[in-house]
């Protein structure tokens, strides 16, 4: 195990972030490289307490000589956002200088531009220079996790249609309630990288990424964060690297992914027409049917004439929901996998700002 930092100085004089990077040297230059962040979302932390036990079962392999493929690991991967205070509320999501989203404004470039990532650094904002530093180490892997999580939330992962049925083996290690299937088609860190690799040939496209895989994992929601189910997590995420070559070792088992794998047009995404205060009638995991009762929002609370009761537009799985119980009109109540495509419209790219 090897530990580096990099330094990213501030925009400010006088600041200055340190970003531990932690690398496991593999023996097998033929196995796949990986790379895995965690809290690019800097309040987004159960894929840091994965990392925290990951990295302990991966100093155990590489004592036993298991250590195949290079696999670097930044459990925190945003200080920018981590130090970010607003009125005593972390803000993890959003650079508040910039009013960027620190997932969102990643170079989409080919692969062999890689090295151009840190030229010029110096030119670059400290929330630029972190973007570039990291999509430059995860461009140097094949197989790349990026750790996030919901608000409420069951399991899940965004993988771009490239890496998909091959990816099924990550969904099944860890134990994923449901796969969203994306188009690739942003900024976003997981998809910057799969653009890499599709357009590594200029002008043409690769639709299929065999032997690689770029995702965004959702472990549950902000508050899943337990030392019982990062471990368990981190298990699972030592499973598929098993499974892939890159740990030695024999794999549990090889049960195959039993969760539905929908595309990003078949999520309902439920949103309150006016706001007011929610009572959640349903909660995560459950499977709902077409006019169900999902949540009522009291807009005029005494006046139950005031009320507005949300109905599922068709059946599937509740997926999410959020923590807040105001919502403000057009605000984000609940995410829904479901069998057919919404009919609500939705620009391609990622679901959410
Ligand atoms: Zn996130």
């Amino acid at each position: 195990m090897d530990v580096s930092e990099i330094i990213i100085p501030g925009d400010t004089p006088g600041i200055e972030w340190r970003l531990p990077v932690i690398r496991f040297k593999g023996s097998d230059p033929a196995a796949p490289k990986v790379y895995i962040q965690a809290a690019l979302h800097a309040n987004e932390l159960p894929g840091t307490a994965l990392a925290h036990f990951f990295c302990g079962k991966l100093r155990q392999a590489e004592s036993e000589g298991r250590i195949a493929g290079d696999i670097t690991v930044v459990p925190q991967a945003n200080p920018i956002g981590a130090a970010q205070s607003h009125f005593g509320e972390l803000q993890g999501r959003f650079d508040l200088g910039s009013r960027t989203n620190f997932n969102r404004d990643f170079p989409l470039i080919a692969v062999g531009d890689r090295a151009e990532l840190v030229d010029e650094l110096d030119k670059c904002s400290a929330a630029n220079r972190l973007k570039r530093q990291l999509i430059h180490m995860a461009l140097g892997a094949d197989l790349v996790l990026d750790l996030h999580c919901d608000d409420e939330s069951l399991q899940y992962a965004y993988i771009d249609e490239a890496f998909w049925p091959e990816a099924a083996d990550l969904a099944t290690a860890l134990d994923m309630e449901a796969v969203l299937l994306s188009d690739g088609e942003s900024s976003a860190f997981e998809e910057a990288v799969g653009f890499a690799w599709k357009y590594e040939v200029p002008g043409e496209r690769k639709a299929k990424l065999p032997g690689k895989l770029s995702v965004t994992v959702e472990l549950r929601g902000r508050r899943d964060v337990y030392p019982d189910m990062a471990a368990k997590d981190a298990e699972g995420l030592l499973q598929f690297l098993i499974g892939r070559g890159v740990v030695g070792g024999r794999a549990a088992g090889d049960a195959a992914f039993s969760g539905p794998a929908v595309p990003l047009d078949n999520v309902e995404i439920i949103r309150a027409p006016e706001g007011g205060t929610v009572l959640f009638h349903r909660n995560i995991g459950e499977h709902v049917a077409e006019g169900d009762l999902l949540a009522t929002i009291v807009t005029r609370p005494g006046f139950v004439e005031g009320d507005i009761d949300i109905r599922a537009p068709q059946d599937g799985l509740l997926l999410t929901r959020i923590s807040d119980r105001l919502v403000r009109r057009r605000g984000d109540l609940m995410k829904i996998a479901a069998d057919r495509p919404s009919k609500a419209a939705r620009k391609a790219g990622t679901l959410e700002d």
